[in-house]
């Protein structure tokens, strides 16, 4: 997916807290790597007739919390350092948003998007027939990430079902609605990075309204992330970027007024991918796929990939910018962090930005649990109480210690951790 390696990064940004928090090296050994990882081949029987075996992994990086917690990926450039580093980022998520999960991930190498749905629905089987001894609701639950859809979590769901034998629905998060998902999922993500947003305006004194953004991204968490700006903020989103998986390239679609971004998802397809043309014809601007970097905003909100805001592209960044909002996981290098502690900019990181789909999740879980569901208001009110205090522990952290946000919001999580490892008697 990217040059940069995600896991080093991980345990690079790790180390650099570690150290402040002058961490034991047993805690450090443990923390620093999985507790486990499953490498696996998923046979699948194509349309055709003919056979293909897809490499899966599931990496379960901390546990001392609660069950595992992370999403499955289906991308062709996957790698098992990128599933580490996601896994392991998913710990201090689950931490510092105060929810009583541990940090895992999964992938899969694979192009969904070169598969039927009936070669998808066979691949999602497949990955829980080598998982399901392994996850479950008190062990390992897993949710979509990129390139996976509600619709995937309830074949997985199914699959998991029938080999068990009894209905467990909180085996898997972001379940369609019906088949036992929550109300609110699908649009958490984006609606977190929002909270964030105003919390850390209000923090810096910056009036909502008004306030301009510019997005990397146009998939779950950028549509909802660009909705609730508007709606919640009061602000104009005037760029948004995607990968064309047509032009196997990126480009940038921009509007200086602000672009609708409802209209917007009436163009995009379900993998993220937004209609030129159709763009054209509405007045949106086709710019190259950094551009969206480059814009005169005063938030931006990198949320596709991880590894894009370089120490090499992050000069781009114009003066104007106030707020880097994290929505994807590990968009920001350290080299990036550098220029962001130099010049003042307010960076709300990763695990606490996007945190609001995990959040969400676990709703998900506890009312697969009661068997009972909460109305959408209800999901909404605790969502925005768990990421706004989220928000504040970091920020009280930040304060407390006069470190940059993104230590401040791993010395959050990692007390929280080291702390449950200790009440268990692991160190
Ligand atoms: P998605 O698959 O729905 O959308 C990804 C979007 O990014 C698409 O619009 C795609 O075209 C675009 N993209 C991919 N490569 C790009 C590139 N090089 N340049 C520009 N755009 C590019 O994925 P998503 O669920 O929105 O997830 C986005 C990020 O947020 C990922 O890092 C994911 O791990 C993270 N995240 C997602 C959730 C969630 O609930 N969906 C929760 C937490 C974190």
């Amino acid at each position: 997916m990217t040059s940069i390696n995600p896991f080093q990064m991980a345990q690079q940004q790790f180390d650099e807290v570690a150290e402040q928090l002058e961490l034991s090296d047993n805690i450090r050994k443990i923390l620093r790597w999985p507790l486990r990882e499953f490498h696996f081949q998923i046979p699948v029987q194509l349309d055709d007739g003919t056979m293909q075996v897809f490499r899966g992994y599931r990496v379960q990086h901390n546990d001392a919390r609660g069950p595992c917690k992370g999403g499955i990926r289906f991308h062709p450039a996957e790698t098992v350092d990128t599933v580490r580093a996601l896994a392991t980022w998913m710990t201090w998520k689950c931490a510092v948003a105060d929810i009583p999960l541990g940090g895992g991930k999964g992938g899969v190498i694979v192009d969904p998007a070169g598969l039927s749905v009936a070669e998808k629905q066979r691949l999602c089987r497949g990955w829980i027939d080598q998982m399901w001894r392994n996850i479950g609701p008190r062990m390992d639950v897993p949710a979509p990430d990129v390139g996976t859809t509600p619709q995937m979590m309830g074949w997985m769901m199914d699959e998991y079902t029938k080999l068990v034998g009894h209905f467990t629905p909180g085996v898997i998060t972001g379940k369609p609605l019906g088949g036992g998902g929550s109300k609110g999922r699908t649009e958490a993500t984006g609606f977190g990075v929002v909270v964030t947003i105003r919390e850390a305006l209000k923090h810096l004194g910056i009036d909502s309204k008004g306030c301009t953004a510019s997005i990397q991204g146009f998939g779950n968490v950028a549509q909802y992330a660009s909705k609730f700006f508007i709606e919640m903020l009061g602000g104009r989103v005037v760029a948004v970027s995607c990968w064309d998986r047509f032009d196997k390239t990126s480009y940038t679609f921009a509007k200086a007024d602000g672009l609708d971004p409802s209209f917007l998802q009436t163009i995009t397809d379900q993998y993220g991918t937004i209609d030129k043309e159709k763009a054209k014809q509405a007045g949106i601007s086709i710019e190259d796929g950094d551009a969206w970097l480059k814009k005169d905003v005063e938030v931006l909100i990198p949320a596709a990939i991880e590894g894009v805001v370089t120490k090499d592209t992050v000069g781009q960044i114009s003066s104007k910018v106030k707020i880097v909002a994290e929505g994807a996981n590990g968009p920001c290098t350290p080299g990036a962090d550098e220029f962001f502690r130099e010049k003042n900019i307010y960076v709300i990181p990763d695990f606490l930005c996007n945190a609001g789909g995990v959040i969400c999740s676990y709703f998900e879980g506890v009312q697969n649990d009661m068997n009972f569901y909460w109305e959408l208001d209800e999901v909404m009110r605790n969502l925005d109480k768990k990421v706004t205090n989220a928000f504040a522990s970091v920020q009280e952290m930040a304060g407390a210690r006069g470190v940059y946000n993104r230590n401040a919001a791993y010395m959050v999580a990692i007390d929280r951790v080291v702390r449950a490892m200790e009440l268990r008697g692991w160190i």
